[in-house]
């Protein structure tokens, strides 16, 4: 698949060089988020530790990740399950409740290695930045682009996932490259990177709240492109496979981006158990195995 370029078996020094690689993507993420007070909150839980009750050895001690993080007995992520394959709602349950997605197979699978609870708060995107500093929620997992304008006010993760933006159109379309959208309805997902590189091009848009309705624009014909994530407009290409969509990629206008969790700024204990956990995951091609098996799981 393409637009899916996943860290497969990373070495140190790819990840050294993809981080250098994503301090260019688009100047930078969108300006600080606003309020989270008229969220809707969402929080589902699981316990990990009843889950391994029937394990014998005890997860603490077992790996290097677990004994940095004796003392994380609970995470409570932050994420907008407006994103799949990354985050979003099954209707028949999911990794963590109802939510399912790669990353939340991910922070699943560090609540049952850390042996420490999970609970998801699912929250606006744009507010997650805030909901973090507030100590709403422990961490963010939602597909969250590396930025340098983020850096200034969370600490990030070693990356678990290199991305980058792409257009989505109809077939047909005479867009070849991010220059031929000058002039055309462009629709963006607010705070999302993608609105960042559109804004840098100078180009009028119109920003959605939700992926889903950027799509339904650009299928109604009102709006003529959609800028979003690569392995996310796959998916929503590939679910309305009768709307004859296309992905446009420009390498050169978007940049590869990085996907991190992110912590609180100076929360180093939770973001050590995290770096251990994520690099572990990455190495061992956990974080390859969700993406390939979301990538084609329905929803
Ligand atoms: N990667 C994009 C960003 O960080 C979109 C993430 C998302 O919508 N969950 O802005």
């Amino acid at each position: 698949m393409k637009v899916m370029k996943l860290i497969k078996k990373a070495t140190a020094l790819f990840l050294t060089v993809g981080m250098i690689a994503s301090l260019a993507a688009c100047g930078g993420a969108s300006s600080a988020p606003a309020g989270a007070n008229d969220q809707t909150a969402d929080t589902q839980e699981t316990d990990a530790q009843a889950a391994d009750a029937g394990t014998t050895v005890s997860a603490a001690g077992s790996t290097a990740a677990a004994e940095t993080a004796a003392a994380i007995d609970k995470i409570v992520f932050g994420t907008n399950a407006e994103f799949p394959p990354f985050e979003f709602i099954s209707s028949t349950g999911g990794a963590i409740g109802e939510f399912d997605g790669i990353d939340m197979a991910i922070a699943k699978q560090i609540g049952d290695d850390l042996g420490a609870e999970v609970a998801i708060n699912n929250i606006e995107f744009d507010s997650l930045l805030i909901a973090l500093q507030n100590g709403q929620i422990d961490a963010i997992i939602a597909g969250m682009t590396i930025t340098e304008e983020r850096k200034e006010s969370v600490d990030f993760t070693t990356p678990y996932y290199n991305a980058t933006q792409v257009m989505i159109a109809k077939e047909g379309t005479d867009i070849t490259k991010a220059a031929d959208m000058k002039g055309k309805n462009i629709a963006v997902i607010q705070g999302y990177t993608g609105e960042t590189c559109v804004k840098d091009l100078g180009f009028d848009y119109v920003s959605f709240k939700k992926g889903p309705d950027a799509i339904m624009d650009l299928i109604n014909g009102k709006s003529d492109v959609v800028v979003i994530d690569s392995a996310t407009a796959q998916k929503y290409v590939n679910d309305n496979a009768g709307q004859k969509l296309v992905i446009i990629e420009d390498n050169e206008q978007f940049a590869n981006e990085e996907y991190g969790i992110a912590v609180k700024k100076g929360n180093t204990a939770l973001l050590n158990a995290l770096n251990a956990e994520i690099e572990k995951m990455v190495a061992d091609g956990t974080v390859a195995n969700l993406a390939d098996q979301y990538a084609v799981a329905a929803e």
